[in-house]
């Protein structure tokens, strides 16, 4: 029996305790869950028993007994190798347990784990986030989710440690959180291009950046990216590396085999991948996610500050 209004009595196992992760199960014991967690990593483990979870010596360990088991694990090879097989988590689950899956792959990524659990009587939820490891920190985050609507209002009190209540979102079936996740972060890759090209131009045109960044803020071609989201990049050249470009080019490259799934010439997509791999690359694997913006700074010895 789920403890829907006792926490307490309900028992999650939590996989994956890096970045994201971390904060989001300590979130979780601090919703008065009673939660065994477990990582490869013995220091993400070692952090999560300070934060109050039960540490589990592996895998199996962690998962026996759980009512309800939660992963943040980096891309589909990790999320298949610990939900599936013979020594994966689903075998270990007892019919009945709930499984949020909080990684962002793609819809086909989660498709084997999704007939895995269906065969073993175990329900599955897709729910990756977004709101960066600032918003795991603080509970904020907001969750995309995807599968049965009874196991998606199972998962509510548990979503509703780490989300933002109001940007909690049902989507639809198995795998629509995944698809909507993947495109919100194209679209946002999309402009962090499209806004770096067109700065650049216009500074090399001879406009001022600040009167050229206020005109476009005033003007129909305005958006959250670069009202706001570019700013720390103008302000002191921060290209935001708490979102890594080893994660930016696993995304975009998911959101372009999406495209491929479904039959859709995503030219743009390509591109704007293309782009961000060529931006890791020069920059390295941990670079900020804006990188792709000093691309165009360093190919035209244009600096995008206020002062320059
Ligand atoms: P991370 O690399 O910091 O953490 C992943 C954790 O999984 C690590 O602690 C690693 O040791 C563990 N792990 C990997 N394979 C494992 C295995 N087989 N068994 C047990 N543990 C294993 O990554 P992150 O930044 O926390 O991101 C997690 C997910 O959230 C990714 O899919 C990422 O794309 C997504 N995401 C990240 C951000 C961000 O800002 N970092 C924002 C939104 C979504």
């Amino acid at each position: 029996m789920i403890g829907q209004d006792d926490p307490a009595a309900t028992r999650v196992a939590f996989i994956g305790l890096g970045h994201m992760g971390g904060p989001m199960c300590r979130h979780v014991i601090e919703g008065g869950f009673s939660v065994v967690a477990y990582d490869r990593d013995p220091e993400a483990l070692v952090r999560a028993a300070g934060h109050g979870a039960r540490a589990a010596t592996d895998l199996v360990a962690c998962v026996t007994g759980a009512d309800i088991l939660v992963t943040s694990l980096p891309g589909p090879a990790q999320v298949q190798d610990v939900l599936c097989g013979e020594a994966g988590a689903i075998a270990a689950l007892a019919p009945g347990t709930l499984v949020v899956e909080m990684s962002t792959i793609s819809p086909e990524g989660g498709r084997r784990a999704q007939g895995e659990a269906a065969e073993a009587g175990v329900q599955l939820i897709d729910a990756p986030v977004a709101g960066q490891t600032i918003g795991a920190e603080a509970g904020t985050l907001a969750i995309y989710a995807g599968g049965e609507p009874t196991a998606f209002h199972r998962a509510l009190p548990v979503l509703k440690t780490m989300g933002d209540p109001d940007r909690i979102f049902h989507l639809g079936p198995a795998g629509s959180g995944y698809a909507v996740k993947l495109l919100l972060n194209l679209t946002w890759f999309v402009q962090s291009v499209a806004i770096g090209e067109a700065l650049t131009i216009g500074v090399r045109a001879g406009v001022p950046l600040d009167r050229l960044h206020a005109a476009l803020v005033n003007s129909p071609a305005n958006s959250v990216f670069l009202e706001r989201d570019v700013l720390p990049v103008l302000d002191q050249g921060d290209y935001d590396e708490g979102f890594a470009m080893k994660l930016v080019t696993k995304d975009l490259a998911l959101a372009v085999d999406l495209a491929r799934d479904v039959g859709v010439a995503a030219e743009l997509a390509a591109l704007v991948e293309g782009i961000h791999r060529r931006a890791r690359e020069r920059y390295g694997d941990e670079a900020g996610e804006m990188s792709a913006i000093r691309l165009y700074e360093d190919a035209t010895g244009t600096e995008l500050r206020w002062r320059s």
